[in-house]
């Protein structure tokens, strides 16, 4: 209920179906995560994504090569 990500689109936070490039996964990324910075619930979603391995987006402000790095 708390997410800041509630009514923005999903879009920013997933890769899209197609290819993607470098700089616009990047973008992309940046504005997801600077929605993420702001989010009551960071921490729990963090926690979350990890606890699950979920493979895929930006969760908790951190992409899933980012979350790999932390989980070891
Ligand atoms: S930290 Fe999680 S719940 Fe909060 S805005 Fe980011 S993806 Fe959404």
């Amino acid at each position: 209920m708390r997410a800041a990500c509630r009514g923005h689109s999903a879009a920013i936070f997933f890769a899209p179906t197609h290819f993607e490039r470098k700089e616009a996964r990047v973008a992309r990324e940046r504005q997801a995560k600077a929605v993420c910075a702001m989010c009551p619930v960071r921490k729990e979603c963090l926690n979350y994504a990890l606890r699950i391995h979920e493979p895929h987006g930006i969760w908790g402000g951190l992409n899933e090569v980012e979350r790999r790095a932390i989980a070891g």
